[in-house]
């Protein structure tokens, strides 16, 4: 079923079926998959949340469990468990401490994932009252059991609620065990209300967007993103490429791009994207260069003359003005990457004015994905420009990309 171009209408079937107005909640235990994978930042000897926009897109599916007497007991990832020594800096206990100090719920939080503690402090939970469970991601340390979706760790987590609610889209292309795990054995599951508001957004996009219909692809995840464009490709009318990936692209056309970075094992494929989609893809011709990763005054130079001891963090004013050009048009834009180190006060301007420019267009439908995409919004403060801004980066992308999500179907299954 993945991969499969009519899967956008199949959902939109599913998911009036699958929603919580369906759905029995009065004095149910409903264990609810939350992305409060959020940035901490330490500050005065402890971590504090340091953009609660995922937080904050959960309250109303949180208000409306209330609002029905449910019980809640919330799962969620924070950052990557490796080892002992990445438990606190990711620990959920900062989101507690926020929800402490921001709402009125009454939240409590809770250390373990298992064990006869665990489950007693299930069975006492009261209707209206909340619990806040540690990162998913401790279990991680053993044997990967979030991470690699342990089907006794499911079963057990299924057997302990009456519901489950699916609210994580940020995590929804990934199989693992609090998002995917669960509903496989909990069969009284549906959305929550961020994930149908996230899919309707990514229906108008993936199912006959408005044309025509463009993706500005940029950042530093370059390994993750490159790979999905050959079938992005065949999707949009045009793609954009600013970001750390521009690179890969501009060495591959036969130029030095000296300290700035390429994947040399995407070179071959970028050719040939090149090659096959020189009609569609807009390269930056134009970027701006500083000798190291610092925030100084840099250089501008054309794509062909990049200096071997230098690197481009941001593009330049030609290419914004390349962009802009090619963007007017637009009927549907979908975002997902900054198009330079924006966080830097000397490489902010190319995507301060190609957002900007895109936040005001008219008669286009304006998608912003990724976390870092989400944040330079708010910095610009254009986030209430933006049609859809989304809480999740992959699983957006994955969706644009035209395959299915995994966290989704298994809860709009037939
Ligand atoms: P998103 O979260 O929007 O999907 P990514 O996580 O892929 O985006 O990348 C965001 C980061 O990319 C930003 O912190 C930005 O500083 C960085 N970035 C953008 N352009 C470059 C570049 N040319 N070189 C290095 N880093 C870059
Ligand atoms: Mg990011």
């Amino acid at each position: 079923m993945s991969n499969d171009k009519n899967f956008a209408s199949l959902y939109q079937n599913l998911m009036t079926k699958k929603t919580l107005s369906n759905i029995f909640l009065e004095n149910q235990t409903v264990f609810l998959s939350c992305d409060f994978n959020v940035p901490l930042t330490f500050l005065n000897g402890e971590y504090v949340v340091n953009d609660d926009t995922r937080i904050k897109a959960s309250f109303e599916t949180i208000d409306y469990l209330l609002e029905k007497n449910a019980k809640i007991v919330i799962f969620s990832h924070l950052g990557r468990i490796k080892s002992e020594s990445d438990k606190k800096k990711n620990s959920l206990w900062a989101v507690y401490k926020y929800f402490e100090k921001n709402t009125n719920y009454n939240i409590s939080f809770f250390p373990l994932h298992k064990g006869k503690e665990f489950e007693n402090q299930i069975k006492n939970l009261k209707s209206k009252e909340i619990l806040l469970l540690e990162n998913t991601r401790y279990l991680d340390l053993e044997n990967e059991q979030e991470s690699k979706n342990n089907p006794e760790l499911a079963k057990y987590w299924a057997s302990l609620c009456d519901v489950f609610v699916g609210n994580s889209f940020g995590l929804s292309h990934r199989k693992h065990c609090s998002n995917y795990g669960i509903p496989t054995f909990q069969k009284n599951n549906c959305l929550g209300f961020l994930m149908e508001k996230e899919l309707f957004a990514l229906e108008k996009i993936t199912s006959n967007p408005k044309k025509p219909y463009y993706v500005l692809m940029g950042g530093a995840k370059v390994s993750d993103k490159i790979k999905i464009i050959n079938n992005l490709i065949e999707k949009v009318d045009k793609l954009l490429i600013g970001g750390k990936m521009a690179y890969t692209f501009i060495y591959s056309l036969g130029f030095e791009v000296g300290k700035s970075g390429h994947e040399e094992d995407q070179v071959e494929y970028c050719k040939n994207l090149l090659k096959t989609h020189l009609d569609k893809i807009i390269l930056p011709i134009d970027f701006k260069v500083i000798d190291d990763f610092r925030d100084d005054k840099p250089k501008i130079v054309s794509y062909k003359e990049i200096p071997s001891d230098h690197m481009g963090l941001d593009i330049g004013p030609l290419t914004i003005k390349l962009f802009e050009n090619n963007l007017s048009d637009a009927q549907t834009i979908a975002i997902n990457g900054p198009v330079g180190v924006f966080e830097f006060e000397n490489f902010s301007l190319g995507t301060k004015e190609v957002f900007s420019y895109v936040s005001e267009m008219k008669n286009c439908f304006t998608f912003v994905g990724g976390g870092d995409s989400a944040f330079a919004c708010n910095k610009f403060n254009l986030q209430d420009k933006m049609s859809f801004i989304s809480t999740g980066g992959g699983a957006s992308l994955q969706y644009l990309e035209g395959k299915t999500l995994p966290g989704v179907d298994i809860i709009c299954e037939k």
